[in-house]
């Protein structure tokens, strides 16, 4: 069976050195790899990961150009890279233009990191730039631990960012919002939005996991890691212990992704 983890993170070398300890200090959780792009790779070996979908985040907008610069370059059969914009930046436009150019099929927004409200009227036409572009605007969503409340990116705001834009492809991380499932099952389940399901293993029981995924819908569902925070080949076997099925785990690990980032498709297949 062909994996996608669509939910990873890495830092170029000497970024991941000071940023694993930081972040570790402030959320508290301890990274799986060294941070690093060969980390995750061997993580993936290790757990049997074709590819994984990589998930910058631009902490301020002047860093999105070399962000989104260093990304296109690492783009290959195992990694699939999200460019990253900052909702903030005076220049987002000419910033979108350069992701298209550069190929991104997915851009990553952290309403924490980046202090802005996914409902907010006055990001209107940027999230309809991203819709237009038919970008996937991959969004944390719930809380966050390195972060105090209140959280930016609540599920509320995303539905309410859904219901303003139809068609906007969102991809919400955590099962909809990292400890806020109450407000997903009032708010985000059974709306046209995608979910992962990194850090909700341990966090919720498996059977409201179970229920949730069900009444949510496979189709929308995706199998994320969040790695380096969480092991990805411990998420794998979260994954299997809940019993669904041959058919859903597919759907899960593989083909609800493929189907949202058609460029998925045979990736990992063609080298190593
Ligand atoms: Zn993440």
């Amino acid at each position: 069976m062909s994996i996608i983890d669509s939910h990873t993170h890495f830092f170029p070398g000497k970024v991941a050195e000071e940023a694993i300890p930081k972040i570790e200090a402030t959320s508290g959780c301890t990274a799986y790899t060294d941070g690093t792009q060969a980390g995750l790779i061997s993580s993936m070996e290790a757990a049997g990961i074709q590819c994984s979908v990589v998930l910058p985040v631009a902490t301020n907008p002047e860093k999105v150009s070399s962000i989104n610069r260093f990304s296109a370059s690492l783009n290959d059969s195992r990694l699939h890279m999200a460019g990253a914009l900052h909702p903030k930046a005076d220049h987002w436009r000419e910033q979108l233009e350069e992701v298209i150019q550069l190929g991104f099929s997915a851009v990553k927004l952290h309403p924490d990191y980046q202090e802005f409200y996914p409902d907010d009227p006055d990001l209107l036409p940027f999230f309809a730039a991203l819709r237009d572009n038919g970008l996937l605007v991959a969004i944390h969503a719930g809380e966050d631990l390195s972060y105090k409340p209140p959280y930016g990116g609540g599920p509320a705001r995303i539905a309410r960012l859904i219901e303003n834009l139809p068609g906007i492809k969102v991809f919400a991380g955590h099962m909809g919002g990292y400890r806020m499932w109450d407000e997903v099952d009032r708010c985000l389940v059974g709306k046209p939005v995608y979910m992962d399901t990194s850090f909700s293993f341990g966090e919720m029981s498996d059977e409201r996991i179970r229920s949730m995924i069900g009444r949510h819908g496979v189709e929308y569902v995706l199998f994320g890691t969040d790695s380096p925070w969480l092991d990805q080949a411990t998420e794998i076997k979260n994954i299997l212990r809940l019993g669904l099925g041959s058919a859903v785990e597919e759907k899960i690990f593989y083909g609800n992704a493929v189907r949202l980032l058609p460029v998925l498709a045979g990736q990992g297949q063609s080298d190593k």
